[in-house]
C-alpha cells in the first residue's frame, strides 16, 4: 500500500500589483470558482469528482491575500473546502506582504517572492500568521505546509517547528529543493525527517529527456499511472501530486482546458478503483513511515514523454 496525496495549492492571483483592489473581486471569480459556460471549472468542480470518488486530496491554502482584502473571501474558500470534506493545509506567497493594509513585518521594504529570501525569524513571524489566519477564517489548526513556488529553505524548517507544524511539502527536486540547504548534495524525492520536520517532497521522475514533477498540467494520465505503479512496486513511502484551484481552466481561465480535465477524471477513478493499492490521504493523522534509503528518481519511459508532448500541443486550442 502506498501513501499518495492529490496536493491542491490554492491562491488567487491579481495579474499584477497594480490596481489591485479593482481588480481583486473578478480575480476571486475567475480563481476560485472559475464559471465558463459547461460550469464552475476551479474550486466546485475539483471538489465535486473528488466527491463522487470518495477521495480526501490535501488543499495547501494561502492566506497572505487575506492581509489585504480581508478575512471574508478567505473564509469562503475555507467553507468550500469545509463542505466538500477536504483538508486544510498551510500555503504562503510572501508576495503579498508588502500589500498587506496592515504590516506583517518591519522594515519592508518593496517585494522578496519567496520564503528563503526572509530571515528565519521573519519566516517564523509569516507562518505565524498564516496559521493564524487559516484558523480565524474557520480552517483549524493547520499541520502541514507547503512555501510559495516551492521557495523554501533550511531555516523555514525550524520556523515550522516553532509553530508547531510538522510536516512540510515544500522540497521539490526540479526547483529550489537542491540549493534550500537540506540534505545537500543529494536528490530527495521520498518522505524523510529534517530537523524535527517529516518532509514530504514532490514526486519527480526522469523522463528521459529531464527531471519532472508529478503535477496535472506536466504529466499525462499514462505516465501518472505508470509512475505509481513503478513507485508501489519499487517500495515508496510517499507519493506526492500537485495541482492548483485554477489548474483544470485554460490560461484565459474562461473555459476548462478538457486534455487536463480528462487527466483529473481519469486519476480520481484509477485511485479509486486501485484502492487496496493506493491509500489517497492527508496528513491528519498520519503517522509518519520514512524512508531509510533515498531512492533515485522514478522513471518513465521516452515513448511516453512523446505521446505527452503530442496531447500538450493539442491542448492548445483550449488556449
Ligand atoms: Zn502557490
Amino acid at each position: 500500500m502506498l501513501d499518495v496525496f492529490f496536493s491542491v495549492d490554492v491562491e488567487v492571483w491579481c495579474d499584477g500589483w497594480d490596481n489591485l483592489d479593482e481588480k481583486f473581486p473578478e480575480a476571486f471569480r475567475r480563481y476560485v470558482y472559475g464559471p465558463t459556460a459547461h460550469g464552475d471549472y476551479a474550486l466546485p468542480y475539483t471538489l465535486r469528482v473528488l466527491e463522487d470518488h470518495g477521495l480526501t486530496g490535501v488543499f495547501f491554502v494561502e492566506p497572505l491575500f487575506s492581509t489585504r482584502f480581508g478575512s471574508q473571501p478567505l473564509q469562503e474558500i475555507v467553507g468550500l473546502l469545509r463542505e466538500g470534506k477536504q483538508e486544510i493545509q498551510l500555503h504562503l506567497h510572501p508576495e503579498w506582504v508588502d500589500e498587506s493594509i496592515e504590516p506583517l513585518l518591519e522594515n519592508i521594504e518593496g517585494k522578496r517572492q519567496h520564503l528563503r529570501y526572509y530571515t528565519r525569524s521573519e519566516q517564523e513571524i509569516l507562518v505565524a500568521a498564516g496559521k493564524r489566519l487559516i484558523a480565524e477564517a474557520g480552517g483549524g489548526e493547520c499541520a502541514a505546509f507547503r512555501a510559495g513556488s516551492f521557495g523554501f529553505n533550511r531555516d523555514t524548517l525550524t520556523a515550522l517547528v516553532a509553530n508547531g507544524i510538522r510536516f512540510d511539502s515544500s522540497y521539490n527536486a526540479t526547483i529550489f529543493g537542491l540549493d534550500s540547504g537540506v540534505g545537500p548534495g543529494q536528490v530527495l524525492v521520498d518522505a524523510f525527517e529534517c530537523d524535527g520536520i517529516c518532509e514530504y517532497p514532490m514526486t519527480v521522475y526522469d523522463d528521459g529527456t529531464a527531471l519532472r514533477h508529478a503535477q496535472l498540467t506536466a504529466c499525462s494520465h499514462r505516465e501518472m499511472e505508470g509512475l505509481l505503479w513503478q513507485a508501489l512496486e519499487t517500495g515508496r513511502r510517499s507519493f506526492m501530486i500537485l495541482s492548483h484551484n485554477f489548474e483544470l481552466l485554460n490560461t484565459t481561465r474562461d473555459r476548462p482546458d478538457d486534455v487536463v480535465v480528462s487527466r483529473f477524471r481519469q486519476l480520481c477513478a484509477f485511485l479509486d478503483r486501485n484502492r487496496d493499492s493506493f491509500n489517497l490521504r492527508g496528513f491528519e493523522g498520519l503517522t509518519p513511515d520514512l524512508a531509510t534509503l533515498q531512492p533515485a528518481p522514478l522513471k518513465s519511459p521516452v515513448w511516453k514523454t512523446a505521446m505527452r508532448m503530442m496531447e500538450q500541443a493539442g491542448r492548445r486550442r483550449f488556449r
